[in-house]
């Protein structure tokens, strides 16, 4: 049995998504990203099984989440990348992010990607 605690807690709670010229949007994690449910609601989403891949380049989460209102599931999956490349036009730029996150329907099509973590 995995502790869906445990689970929760491998979930970021926010993404950012870049804004052209706008900076960035944050954007709540704690969603139903299944097409045509609006399920905002933290409670009614079960993360139940994770899946880690990891090759040189970097570690690649799969967390499968469970949505209690439209009573399917998704996958977030949350590539944390090991090196990340600085900016050359600047090089005091800290690196944007350290990781980005798509999210994925039950038999691992792709919904697109999601933002930054
Ligand atoms: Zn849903």
């Amino acid at each position: 049995m995995v502790d869906k605690e445990d689970l929760r807690a491998e979930i970021p709670s926010y993404a950012f998504i870049a804004l052209a010229r706008r900076g960035m949007e944050k954007i709540s994690l704690d969603q139903c990203f299944l097409h045509d449910c609006d399920n905002r609601d933290l409670n009614l989403l079960e993360p139940f099984k994770k899946e880690i891949q990891e090759d040189d380049k970097k570690i690649t989460k799969k967390i499968y989440i469970k949505c209690k209102k439209c009573n399917r599931n998704f996958i977030l999956k949350l590539d944390t990348l090991k090196y990340v490349a600085k900016s050359t036009k600047d090089e005091k730029e800290e690196p944007l992010s350290m990781g980005i996150v798509y999210a994925l329907d039950e038999n691992g099509k792709d919904l697109g990607h999601i933002g930054y973590f």
